[in-house]
């Protein structure tokens, strides 16, 4: 279940209306995602009845450094002042979100269906009518109103026909989530030409349970299947953190993609 859904699920159920969520996985996401969550987001998630619990789990910043090479030319602080309720950011894997959402839907009433897959939709003048696929056979389903929370490629969109407009930006990057015990600051670091990704840019994340996330910038013409090789990464990170006084030795254990921990997959 994807955060939009969910959150709009509470949203709604926080109301008294009544929502049925349809989802076609097993799972809250796997893998790196979205970990930043801004001070307005959070506020939005404290609204949910989600936002203590972010807070308390998540990692607090708001400086940021940005190098060019191994010289900083430029921090901010985002929130230089006192008595916000919200930090300036949370660090927080996509997935705890998703599951403080999802414990907090199911507190309110809502109707969760996992392995629920949208097969077919029909807008009729006063209501829409809904194919579902589910493990156990398909069936039908009839709602007021349907709401696609089904991500970038929504399926759903495709089944209306819809178009959508945008702008691909060219650029390829490799994320890695490294576990390691380190001693460093809770800021965000950007880099342009680091000496450990020649040419490229980098930035790094502290998250939750000692994770560093580092997005490494490949260039479009890079390959996918050959750049998230262990064999491939593992030497830039080792260099970077030689180079940045970030520990990725003896411990470094490279998640590819990290999948939530065991507690939280439903
Ligand atoms: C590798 C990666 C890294 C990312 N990094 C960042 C980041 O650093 N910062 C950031 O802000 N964002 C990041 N994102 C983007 C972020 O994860 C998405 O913006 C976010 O997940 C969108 O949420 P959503 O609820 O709209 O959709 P999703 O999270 O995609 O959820 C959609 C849900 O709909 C379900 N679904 C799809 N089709 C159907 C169907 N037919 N029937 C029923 N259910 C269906 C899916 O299973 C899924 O559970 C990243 C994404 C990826 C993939």
């Amino acid at each position: 279940m994807g955060p939009v859904g969910l959150a709009l699920a509470v949203d709604l159920a926080q109301q008294g209306i009544a929502v049925t969520v349809l989802d076609d996985n097993n799972t809250v996401s796997v893998g790196s995602r979205a970990i930043c969550w801004s001070k307005r987001s959070l506020e939005i998630l404290d609204r949910l009845g989600v936002g203590e619990q972010c807070l308390a789990k998540g990692v607090i910043w708001k400086v940021g450094r940005t190098y060019h090479r191994e010289n900083e030319v430029f921090n901010f602080d985002l929130l230089p002042e006192s008595g916000h309720k919200m930090p300036a950011f949370v660090n927080l894997q996509q997935y705890y979100v998703e599951d403080f959402l999802t414990q907090r839907a199911i507190a309110l009433g809502v109707n969760l269906r996992w392995m629920n897959k949208v097969t077919g939709l029909t807008q009729m003048p006063d209501h829409v009518a809904l194919q579902i696929g589910t493990p156990d056979g398909p069936y039908d389903l009839t709602a007021d109103w349907v709401i696609a929370g089904d991500g970038a490629r929504s399926p759903v969109r495709g089944l209306l026909g819809l178009d959508f407009d945008g702008e691909l930006f060219e650029e390829r990057f490799l994320i890695a989530d490294i576990k390691m015990q380190a001693d460093f600051p809770s800021e965000r670091r950007f880099w342009f030409e680091p000496d450990f990704h020649n040419g490229q840019s980098a930035l790094l994340h502290k998250q939750p349970d000692d994770i560093y996330r580092i997005d490494l910038q490949l260039g479009w013409d890079s390959d996918p299947e050959v750049e998230k090789r262990p064999e491939r990464i593992i030497p830039r990170i080792e260099k970077g953190g030689g180079a940045k006084g970030f520990h990725a030795g003896l411990d470094l254990d490279l998640y590819l993609p990290m999948s939530p921990p065991a507690e939280i997959r439903p």
